[in-house]
């Protein structure tokens, strides 16, 4: 495995390999490794000749109270896991030389980046769109990894990717979750051990709308309504948004018709998780 920290260099080797004739998987993440971000990988090496991962926190997309400078980076352990994957390049930018001093030169998809996640996030998902196509433009993916755990960032960017017309197939893998039901998350780890059983009824409401819907409910106020009521009565989780929406759109949705999904955010103690379901009818 290489590990490049430049990114001219990183940007000439991709077109090398392209011009060798070689596929590129790409994998973007934020470091603290999980099985998770594995499963991206092993779906990029799966379809691809060549998988590349690239570990960035990217200043950007995180808000002036949030969590930039605390998020977790183990980044010997995150290498050793990418060479056991058997990744090919991993690439590990310094945020000064992914913007420079003076970066004025933003990607927006307007109208679905200030819902859900966007509403109390100003700016994230430009600040995700932003650097997705940076790292687009580098590692000239022909496909690129990204988790349904972030199903509004995996909307916005298949849109952006399709809009802005990069090259690059989006794929988007299930979620991956404890044997418990968490789904997850980089984030997991700030929580103690009684908050990790607190945040299970996230999943569990979850589960259960997707039986409603199996049932042959459709009636999203009825489905958010058994949700809600299970999550206020087990204690210690705050939900800040539940909502259904068209999985194309993220319009909320009254019926369940086509592909929707359930999206929720919630804070067990300090911490946000968010979680999601795709459901058709
Ligand atoms: P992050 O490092 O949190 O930015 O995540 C990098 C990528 O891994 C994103 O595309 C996430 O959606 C994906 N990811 C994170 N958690 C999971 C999970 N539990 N299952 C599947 N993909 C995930």
């Amino acid at each position: 495995m290489k590990i490049i920290r430049d990114i001219r260099t990183m940007q000439r080797r991709a077109g090398e390999l392209k011009r060798e004739g070689l596929s590129i998987g790409f994998v973007p993440t934020m470091g603290a490794l999980h099985e998770g971000h594995l499963s991206l990988i092993r779906g990029s090496k799966k379809e691809n000749d060549i998988t590349c991962v690239s570990i960035f926190v990217n200043p950007i997309q995180f808000g002036p109270a949030e969590d930039f400078s605390n998020y977790p980076r183990p980044a010997r352990a995150d290498i050793a896991l990418c060479k056991k994957e058997g990744v090919d390049f991993l690439f590990m930018p310094s945020p000064g030389g992914l913007y420079g001093s003076d970066f004025r030169s933003f990607v927006e998809v307007a109208g679905l980046s200030d819902v859900l996640c966007g509403a109390s996030r100003k700016g994230h998902f430009r600040g995700v769109a932003t650097v997705v196509a940076k790292l687009f433009n580098i590692a000239q993916p022909d496909r690129a990894y990204f988790g349904q755990k972030d199903c509004q960032q995996a909307v916005i960017i298949t849109r952006m990717a399709r809009e802005l017309n990069f090259p690059v197939k989006i794929r988007v893998m299930p979620i991956v979750r404890s044997p418990e039901g968490l789904a997850l998350s980089s984030r997991n780890a700030y929580l103690s051990a009684e908050q990790k059983v607190a945040a299970l009824v996230i999943s569990r409401a979850l589960s259960e709308a997707e039986t409603m819907v199996r049932q042959g409910k459709t009636d999203v106020r009825a489905i958010l309504r058994a949700m809600r009521r299970m999550l206020a009565g087990s204690g210690g989780v705050a939900v800040e948004y539940l909502e259904a929406v068209d999985f194309a759109t993220l319009v909320p949705v009254r019926k369940i018709r086509g592909r929707a999904a359930i999206l929720i955010a919630a804070r067990v103690g300090k911490t946000r998780l968010i979680d999601n379901i795709i459901v058709s009818k």
